[in-house]
């Protein structure tokens, strides 16, 4: 299976400027593109990442007068996770047909939250009026759904008002998607354990410094849902993986902070390694938009 990063950024979108430079990780919000082997499409999230995909999308010749087909996976309603959607191009054709995974609430559903996003005054054109036909279908954590090539399943993330991570599996190919997530302060997060366990590559949220989070020269950033590179590390070495990217970048760190955030991470993985030796063979390598990898 082959994974392209179109966004990594946190929270909202940022743009780089001269004073502040976000050109070398990339400033878009959360999607990923999956392919498995037979070139099958699955998309993880609608942020502004989204927008691009859809633009390389229409160059590859999805849309237009073929019929084409991908699946989509929603983590939460979070609006990181969801504003590339209306901007997503090959919505507005009708050839194209959408199988959307995403949470059903009590009182809100993945549809109903898409469908208010695009809402007068919100957007000119409503869900039901962009063109491409959608198929909604609700997540149960741990209840598995086959794409064709690829499996995935869904489990519980640590976030207010909850999140799913996915396991995707194809063959021997495991990958891993955990954000947004908050680590527990005495032990590793069970579910991301069980979910994660050897897979090839885990995505995990490291948005915070261990200081940020405590809060020691700033306020505390517990209880909002988003974790470390110490957590990040900590739970890739006890899941047994082989590599560990961090990602859900911070909206405040510019290419040089994030740089420093790694140089850390790279010591304290450094550190585990001389210590622990399930850790001797994971790699920890950073979110970048263009990123691509093959599992
Ligand atoms: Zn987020
Ligand atoms: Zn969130």
């Amino acid at each position: 299976m082959e994974i392209t990063y179109w966004g990594v950024r946190g929270s909202i979108p940022v743009p780089s400027t001269q004073e502040f430079s976000t050109k070398k990780y990339g400033g878009n919000t959360i999607c990923l593109e999956v392919r498995s082997s037979d070139g099958e499409l699955i998309i993880i999230d609608g942020g502004t990442g989204l927008r691009s995909l859809g633009r390389d999308m229409l160059q590859q010749g999805f849309g237009g007068l073929q019929q084409c087909k991908a699946t989509m996976f929603f983590s939460h309603g979070h609006w990181d996770h969801i504003q590339g959607f209306p901007f997503f191009i090959p919505n507005f054709h009708k050839t194209n047909t959408f199988e959307i995974y995403g949470f059903k609430n009590t009182n809100r559903s993945l549809e109903n939250h898409l469908r208010l996003q695009q809402m007068t005054p919100n957007f000119p054109v409503a869900l039901e009026e962009m063109g491409a036909k959608f198929h909604f279908h609700e997540l149960r954590n741990w209840h598995s759904i086959d794409t064709g090539g690829i499996k995935v399943t869904p489990f519980p993330l640590n976030h207010p008002g909850g999140c799913f991570g996915f396991v995707l599996d194809e063959g021997n190919s495991k990958f891993v998607f955990a954000t947004d997530t908050e680590h527990y302060s005495d032990k590793i997060d069970e579910n991301i354990l069980k979910a994660a366990h050897k897979a090839n590559v885990l995505v995990y949220d490291a948005m915070y410094t261990p200081e940020e989070y405590e809060g020691i020269n700033e306020p505390s950033h517990k209880g909002w849902g988003h974790s470390t590179f110490v957590a990040a590390i900590d739970t890739a070495i006890a899941a047994e993986v082989d590599e560990l990217v961090l990602f859900h970048h911070d909206p405040d760190k510019n290419d040089y902070r994030l740089d420093l955030l790694y140089k850390r991470a790279l010591n304290y993985l450094n550190r585990m390694k001389n210590e622990k030796k399930r850790a001797k063979k994971l790699r920890v390598k950073m979110a970048v938009e263009g990123l691509n990898q093959i599992i």
